[in-house]
C-alpha cells in the first residue's frame, strides 16, 4: 500500500471518510443535502452504514431550535438502522456484516450512578446525544443518522436480532426512539395484566406505546385529537378509543386508569388527563413542546394523590431488552418510508398530525 513520505501511514487511513447528509443550516431554513466528514475510528468505536433513520418529533423541534441551544448546520436522525461496515481493534461484540441499531445516545460518563446502574439516560454528568451533542472527545458536534454513514462506540451500539427479516427494518428503526421511550415508563410503572393504561396521542410515541402496552398484557385507552385514527388505533392494540375533543367520551373514563403516557408534542390542559386517573395513578410525560403545559390544578393531585412524572428514552441494557422484546412479539412500527427529498414535507405533515406512523427514510435515496 502507498505510504505518505514522511508519515509512514497507509494513504487510504488519511483520507478523509466523507458521507453525504441532510442538514439544516437554521431554524427557519429547510434541511438539504450536506457533506460530512466522519471521525476516523477509535479503538472501541463501530461504523456503520445506514440503511434506514426513523423521523421523530424531537428531530424537528431540534432542527427548528424549539428546545434553543441547537448548533447549525444540524444532521438529525436517531432512530438508526444499518450494517457494521467497520470495528476499532477493540471491538469483542460486533463484526462486519451485522445488523445493528443506533439511538438517541452515542456517549455518558459510564462511571456516575446511573451508568453504573445502566441508566446511561440519566447520566449524572450529561449523556452524549446522538445529534446536536458534543463529543467528549474531540469537542465537536454530533450529527446524526440523516446520513449515509455513522461512527458509534459500541457500548452505544444495539444488535438487531436475528428475529427481524430484512423487509422489517424499516420498522425496526422507530424503536430506537418511539420504542425505547414507550417501553422503559411501561416496565418501570410495572404494568402487565390487570393494568389500565391509558396513551394519549397517536403519532409516532403513542401508536408504539399502543402496541407494547398491549402486548404486555395490558387494557389500553387511546385518546387522539384524530377522528379518523380510531380504526387505526383499534388495529394497532387500543381496547377502546375516546375522542379528546369530546367531553362526554372522556368523562367515562374519570378515575379508571393507572398509568397515562402522554405523548402530545404541543402544549395543551393537563387537567384534562389527570382526571382520568385512579387514586395513586400516573401521567408520565412523553412529549416534549416547545411551549411550557399550563400549571395543572393542585386539588386534580392532591384529592386522589395523583402523580405527574416524566421520563427520557432509556438504557442501553433496557433498550437491548425492549428489540428482543420486540421480536420476540412480532412488534414492528407502522410506517410510510420516503426518500430524504422528501423530508421537509414529512416535518409539515408531522405537524399536522399525519403521519401514519411513523416517517422512515430510505437512506439508499440518499447515495
Ligand atoms: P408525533 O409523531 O408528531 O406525534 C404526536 C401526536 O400528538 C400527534 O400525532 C397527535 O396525536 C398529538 N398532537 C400533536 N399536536 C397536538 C395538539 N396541538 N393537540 C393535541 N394533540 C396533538 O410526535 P412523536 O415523535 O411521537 O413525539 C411526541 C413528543 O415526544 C415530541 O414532543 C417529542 O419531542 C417527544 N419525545 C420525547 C422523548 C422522551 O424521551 N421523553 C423521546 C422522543 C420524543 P393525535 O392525532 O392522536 O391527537
Ligand atoms: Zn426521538
Ligand atoms: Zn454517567
Amino acid at each position: 500500500m502507498t505510504t505518505v513520505k514522511g508519515l509512514g501511514a497507509p494513504v487510504a487511513e488519511l483520507q478523509k471518510n466523507s458521507v453525504k447528509a441532510y442538514a439544516t443550516q437554521g431554524a427557519d431554513k429547510p434541511l438539504a443535502p450536506f457533506n460530512l466528514e466522519r471521525r476516523k475510528l477509535r479503538p472501541h468505536d463501530v461504523q456503520i452504514e445506514i440503511l434506514y433513520c426513523g423521523v421523530c418529533h424531537s428531530d424537528l423541534h431540534t432542527a427548528r431550535n424549539e428546545w434553543k441551544g441547537t448548533t447549525y448546520p444540524c444532521v438529525p436522525g436517531h432512530e438508526i438502522v444499518g450494517k457494521v461496515t467497520k470495528i476499532g481493534p477493540e471491538v469483542k461484540n460486533f463484526k462486519e456484516g451485522d445488523t445493528v441499531a443506533v439511538g438517541c445516545l452515542v456517549d455518558s460518563c459510564r462511571t456516575c450512578s446511573s451508568c453504573k446502574e445502566n441508566l446511561e439516560n440519566y447520566c449524572e454528568v450529561g449523556f452524549v446525544l446522538t445529534y446536536n451533542g458534543i463529543d467528549k472527545h474531540d469537542k465537536t458536534v454530533t450529527y446524526g443518522g440523516y446520513s449515509t454513514q455513522i461512527v458509534v462506540d459500541d457500548h452505544f451500539v444495539l444488535h438487531v436480532p436475528k428475529g427481524f427479516s430484512e423487509k422489517e427494518l424499516p420498522g425496526v428503526a422507530p424503536l430506537l426512539c418511539a420504542g425505547i421511550t414507550t417501553y422503559s415508563p411501561l416496565r418501570h410503572w410495572k404494568v402487565g395484566k390487570g393494568s389500565k393504561v391509558g396513551v394519549v396521542g397517536l403519532g409516532g410515541l403513542g401508536h408504539m406505546a399502543v402496541k407494547l402496552a398491549h402486548a404486555m398484557g395490558a387494557q389500553v385507552v387511546l385518546f387522539t385529537s384524530s377522528a379518523n385514527k380510531t380504526a387505526d388505533a383499534k388495529r394497532l392494540g387500543a381496547d377502546e378509543v375516546a375522542l379528546t375533543k369530546n367531553p362526554q367520551d372522556l368523562k367515562k373514563y374519570a378515575n379508571s386508569l393507572d398509568l397515562i403516557l402522554n405523548t402530545v408534542s404541543a402544549s395543551h390542559n393537563l387537567d384534562t388527563y389527570l382526571e382520568l386517573l385512579k387514586r395513586d395513578g400516573t401521567m408520565c410525560m412523553l412529549g416534549a413542546p416547545e411551549h411550557p403545559h399550563p400549571s395543572p390544578t393542585v386539588q386534580n393531585l392532591i384529592f386522589k394523590r395523583r402523580n405527574i412524572a416524566g421520563s427520557i428514552i432509556g438504557g442501553l441494557k433496557e433498550t437491548q431488552e425492549m428489540l428482543d422484546f420486540c421480536a420476540k412479539h412480532h412488534i414492528t412500527s407502522d410506517i410510510e418510508i420516503i426518500p430524504i427529498q422528501k423530508i421537509n414535507e414529512a416535518y409539515e405533515r408531522m405537524l399536522k398530525s399525519d403521519v401514519k406512523y411513523r416517517f422512515v427514510i430510505d437512506i439508499a435515496s440518499l447515495k
